[in-house]
C-alpha cells in the first residue's frame, strides 16, 4: 500500500478514537462553551491527525492540541500561539511554505517535516494523565513505523521527549537514560538524532524562558545535522 494511503488510514483511525473517556467528555465540553471570539467557529473537537511530508526527515513532536487552537481548527498547531512560533521557525528554515497558518483549509504545507503530538486530544489545563499518554502511544509507534526517512526528532518539551524515548525503547532500540533540557543533541544507536527544545507555549515564550533566538538555534542545529547526513 502506498505510504500516503497508509498514513491516511492511520489518521482516519485516530480521528475516531475514544480510548480516553475524560478527553472525549472534555472535547464535547469545549464545543459547548466557546469563547466569544470563536463563537462562529464549528469546532473540530475530535482527536487531531498528524500531518506533513510523508518523506520527511524531521519529526516534530508536540504535547497536545490546544483547546481553542488546533482543537478548534482541526489541524495541529493551526490557529494558536504556539503554532505561530513553530510555523514561523519552520518557514524561516525552509520546512514550510508559509510563516503561519490560521485555518486547516489554507495552503500551508510542510516540506521535509512532519508534525505529530504526544496525545491527540486537548486535555484540561494542557495536562494529560499518564494513562492517556500510554493510550496514545500506539499511534505514535505506528507513525514511526511508517515514516521511514526520519533522521531528526524535535520534541517540544519534556513530555514529548519522554514519549519519544519510551516509544523507541518499545521498538527495541537500546536508548540510554537521557536528560531533558533546551538544545540537547542526542545521537541514537540507529543513526537518528534527538534535538530538544522547550515547548513554544505562551508560558515559556511570555516569560522569556524560550526566546526567538533560542528557538531558531534549534532549527539551525537541525539544518546542520541534515547537511552532514545528506
Ligand atoms: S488522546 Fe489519543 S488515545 Fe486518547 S482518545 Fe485521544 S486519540 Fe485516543
Amino acid at each position: 500500500m502506498k505510504l500516503e494511503v497508509e498514513l491516511r488510514n492511520l489518521q482516519n483511525l485516530i480521528i475516531e478514537c475514544q480510548r480516553c473517556p475524560r478527553l472525549v467528555d472534555y472535547l464535547k465540553d469545549i464545543s459547548k462553551h466557546k469563547p466569544k471570539r470563536y463563537r462562529d467557529w464549528d469546532y473540530w473537537s475530535k482527536p487531531l491527525p498528524s500531518f506533513g511530508d510523508p518523506d520527511a526527515r524531521v519529526l516534530i513532536v508536540g504535547l497536545a492540541p490546544a483547546a481553542q487552537g488546533g482543537n478548534r481548527t482541526g489541524r495541529m498547531f493551526t490557529g494558536d500561539r504556539s503554532g505561530e512560533w513553530l510555523f514561523n521557525a519552520l518557514f524561516k528554515f525552509g520546512f514550510a511554505n508559509q510563516p503561519n497558518s490560521l485555518r486547516r483549509d489554507d495552503d500551508f504545507k510542510l516540506n521535509d517535516g512532519y508534525i505529530t503530538a504526544t496525545i491527540r486530544c486537548a486535555p484540561p489545563q494542557n495536562k494529560p494523565l499518564p494513562e492517556e499518554i500510554e493510550n496514545c502511544r500506539p499511534y505514535f509507534l505506528k507513525e514511526l513505523d511508517l515514516l521511514k526517512n526520519i533522521k531528526v526528532f524535535i520534541p517540544l518539551g519534556q513530555i514529548a521527549f519522554t514519549q519519544i524515548l519510551k516509544t523507541l525503547r518499545q521498538m527495541g532500540l537500546g536508548v540510554p537514560p537521557l536528560a531533558f533540557g533546551h538544545g540537547k543533541v542526542y545521537p541514537l544507536p540507529n543513526g537518528q538524532t534527538i534535538i530538544t527544545t522547550y515547548h513554544p507555549s505562551q508560558q515559556n515564550t511570555q516569560t522569556g524562558k524560550l526566546t526567538r533566538p533560542m528557538f531558531y538555534q534549534i532549527f539551525k542545529l537541525v539544518r546542520n545535522k541534515l547537511k552532514v547526513r545528506s
